[in-house]
């Protein structure tokens, strides 16, 4: 088949991989002049990868092993680093026990046989000494998991959806789903997805989230161990953060709750107020952080259940939809690949990325 597919972000290019290396005749076509392209939700300096997603841990984490899997082989076939296996370290002020999101999430990992542990403060600490216990009850680790690196991981596709015969097209909007030499087209355009979806009226909230980068004092202090991927009552306060930016040599932080509502449209720049709001929360969790510098604004594209969307344009043969990734699509990257694929071949994708009317009202 021929494939058009707007959007050259994680799901747009993954697609192109995976449906060139299945034989498929693939255009993926980038609004922007550059890739990854500038107000892109994929470009980024870090994306986190861990397997613990609460009481829908026992769904994702499979998923995630998969997903890291695929990094690890583009990662060998690219030849520099994609995948920064630091581990994921979940701190929680609430108690360990069924309905707690750390307490569910650690429970189906070790039934599931992942190596991750339970810590009290104190061990806590003394494994991590960056962290300030005070207020804190407990820590979950999974040496597993890690951050992404989305300046390797985006060109790595790239390079590898053109060494399979795909042709990315920069400075080239999809303006409507009709394209007269395609059989096939893919919408995997990310916040602006809205601008097709009204016509479905599927809903999407787009979210501006802003992300805080510091400038620490004593670098060592946050690269060494490695620091972990930390996160702290991630399901009541959301905040979540990394350690030194190797190539960077800053710390960036920020907040999981969607933040006020976005037009894709809008600019990416610095929103003070949660600036402020993470600024003042990650000083009192980690010592010695050092200069705020100017953070930025990235988009989150929600769907209402927070599950991304693979599925078919309704009445509208040969146009489908992959999007949706709601905060979180990032660490799936090949595997979305995949679903895309498989959704275009009319191939068995996971049922609840379809868009269920009962989803709408989530
Ligand atoms: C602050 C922030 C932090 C995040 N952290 C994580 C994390 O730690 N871990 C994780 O797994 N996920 C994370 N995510 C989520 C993840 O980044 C997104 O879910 C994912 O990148 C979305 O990818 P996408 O391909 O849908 O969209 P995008 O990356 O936005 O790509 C869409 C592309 O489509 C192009 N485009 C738009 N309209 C058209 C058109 N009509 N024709 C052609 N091209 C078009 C745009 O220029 C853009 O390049 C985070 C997101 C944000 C905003």
């Amino acid at each position: 088949m021929r494939i058009a597919i707007a959007g050259a972000g994680i799901f747009g290019l993954s697609a192109s991989c995976e449906l060139a290396a299945r034989g498929h005749t693939v255009t993926v076509h980038e609004d922007d002049f550059n890739l990854p392209g500038h107000r892109a939700a994929s470009r980024d300096i870090s994306k986190a990868i861990r397997h613990e997603y609460g009481n829908e841990t026992a769904v994702y984490a499979p998923w995630v092993s998969r997903a890291r899997e695929l990094w690890i082989d583009l990662q060998r076939e690219w030849g520099k680093p994609i995948f920064h296996q630091t581990g994921f370290l979940a701190l929680s002020s609430g108690s360990f026990e069924p309905g707690q999101w750390e307490y569910d999430s650690f429970r189906v990992l070790s039934d599931l046989g992942h190596p991750v542990q339970s810590w009290d403060m104190q061990t806590a600490v003394s494994r991590f000494p960056g962290f300030k216990s005070d207020g804190l009850n407990f820590a979950t680790y999974n040496p597993d998991a890690g951050w992404l690196d989305p300046m390797q991981a985006l060109p790595a596709l790239a390079a590898r959806a053109e060494n399979r015969g795909v042709v990315i097209k920069l400075r080239s909007r999809l303006e409507s789903i009709a394209v007269h030499d395609a059989d096939v087209v893919l919408l995997a355009n990310g916040a602006w997805l809205d601008r097709f979806l009204t016509e479905i009226e599927w809903p999407i909230e787009v979210t501006r989230q802003h992300e805080a980068f510091f400038r620490p004092v004593n670098p060592v202090q946050f690269e060494k161990d490695p620091m972990p991927v930390w996160c702290v009552d991630i399901a009541s306060r959301g905040f979540y953060g990394f350690g030194l930016h190797p190539s960077e040599g800053i710390v960036k932080a920020a907040c999981h709750r969607p933040g006020p509502r976005a037009d894709a449209e809008d600019d990416r720049g610095p929103d003070v107020k949660a600036q402020q709001a993470v600024a003042s929360f990650v000083s009192e969790r980690l010592a010695g952080l050092g200069e705020a510098l100017a953070g930025r604004s990235c988009f989150y594209t929600n769907s209402p259940d927070k599950r991304f969307v693979f599925d078919a344009w309704p009445g509208k043969g040969g146009v489908f939809v992959a999007g949706c990734g709601s905060g979180h699509a990032f660490k799936f990257g090949p595997l979305l690949g995949e679903w895309a694929a498989d959704l275009v071949e009319g191939k068995e994708i996971p049922g609840w990325f379809r868009m269920h009317a009962d989803r709408r009202k989530a």
